[in-house]
């Protein structure tokens, strides 16, 4: 089946154009800069160059219009278009193909992710006027989330709080999570039970997976619990937020955008948010780059603690995205850190640059660790394939 893939964010829409049976990529690309005087428009075809041109989107609309066109020129049919939507809120445990219930819930609790859902039911909105016949499927980041038990999903707030603002953990990188699990299990069979998956990008996160089914994981109501990340803090005492406004006379959006935009690994090296080159610089012994690690790397041993202990025990560590694909340093130290727990690290295969999954802990470690590189829109194609089979 061809799948059109849509992951629209607050000022950007990337796609991809796949083959769910041959894992194909025919097209794929993004448009930069939406709401912008200028945009950009990069779009590659299988076996091509990217190919970047000035554009202007002013809105998401905008955006997927030149996308669908573009598409339409390179002659191939596509049989349903799968959308990456940030937050399913309560609603949504699978995900699900689009119909006019489905839409009104997506914008009913878009206030909890606004720079995200708005965007997305806008390209939603746009693919099902202008191609009603092509079926769309929402997949929601949260909804892998929906099985953590109430015991870790609940906040010990006033019950009319929380069910008036629905406030919960909800979690999200949730699709990544489910994709690390497929792959585990495809290659372990029953050998993985309880998986620890660590989705480490720009943004980062933990799920504690048993049997398939999420028990935990490190963010919360919105992306920003949990680890530190390139640009956000993650976990710190909520009261701190207080204190900023109280006594520091920050308005609620400038402590949101300290928190969400100027901290975390940007934050400790004062110096950039790409890990690469925070890496390039703690070889080189600088302090700032040295402690940004030492702190990213605490914060996700003491987390994968609680989750390993929330599962009741582990038998597999999965390292997914840009830092978890791409940093054997980081993974060393984190493996380091569990060694007195079973975690044999193979030195050798841990330096192995490959795009496939693989092994990487020793043979006779009694966990096994993983490099699996994540697929999210794949796993977004395969959900669109299954629900637009079984209707
Ligand atoms: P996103 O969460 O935006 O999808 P990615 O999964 O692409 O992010 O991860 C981006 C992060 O991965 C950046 O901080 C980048 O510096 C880091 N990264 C990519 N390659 C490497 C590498 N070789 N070593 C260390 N970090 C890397």
């Amino acid at each position: 089946m061809n799948v059109l893939v849509v992951n629209a964010g607050s000022s950007s829409l990337k796609y991809q154009l796949l083959d769910t049976e041959s894992r194909e990529v025919f097209a794929k690309g993004n448009c930069e800069c939406i709401g912008q005087d200028k945009g950009i428009f990069g779009h590659a075809e299988l076996g091509g160059d990217k190919v970047k041109e000035d554009a202007v989107f002013p809105d998401h609309k905008t955006a997927i219009s030149l996308v669908l066109k573009t598409l339409n020129e390179l002659d191939i049919s596509i049989d349903g278009i799968g959308h990456r939507i940030v937050q399913g809120g309560w609603y949504f445990d699978d995900s699900v193909i689009v119909d006019d219930d489905a839409m009104a819930k997506i914008l009913e609790v878009a206030p909890l992710a606004p720079l995200h859902n708005y965007c997305e039911a806008e390209a939603i909105d746009y693919c099902r006027s202008a191609f009603p016949e092509l079926p769309n499927v929402a997949v929601f980041d949260t909804s892998f989330h929906m099985t953590i038990p109430e015991c870790a999903h609940t906040y010990a707030l006033p019950k009319d709080i929380r069910e008036k603002f629905h406030i919960r953990k909800y979690g999200a990188h949730g699709t990544s999570h489910r994709y690390e699990w497929m792959r585990a299990h495809e290659i372990l069979g029953d050998k993985v039970h309880r998986l620890l998956s660590c989705h480490l990008g720009n943004g980062c996160s933990l799920a504690a997976i048993v049997d398939g089914y999420c028990m935990d994981t490190t963010m919360g109501l919105t992306p920003l619990d949990g680890l530190m990340m390139g640009t956000r803090c993650g976990s710190i005492d909520p009261a701190t937020v207080c204190y900023l406004q109280r006594e520091g006379g920050y308005t609620y959006d400038e402590v949101d955008d300290i928190m969400n935009k100027r901290s975390g690994f940007l934050a400790m090296s004062e110096l950039t948010n790409d890990v690469r080159v925070i890496r390039d610089r703690a070889t080189e012994g600088d302090p700032k780059c040295l402690m940004a690690f030492d702190m990213f790397g605490y914060r996700l041993v003491t987390m994968a603690g609680a989750m390993i202990a929330g599962m009741g025990g582990l038998d597999t560590i999965s390292f997914a995205a840009g830092i978890g694909e791409n940093d054997p340093t980081t993974r060393k130290a984190f493996c380091d850190m569990f060694e007195w727990f079973g975690v044999h690290i193979d030195l050798a295969r841990n330096e192995i640059r490959s795009d496939e999954p693989r092994i990487i802990s020793t043979d006779d470690s009694p966990i096994r660790v993983m490099v699996i590189p994540t697929d999210e829109e794949y796993m977004i194609a395969l959900d669109v394939k299954r629900l637009v089979e079984a209707r």
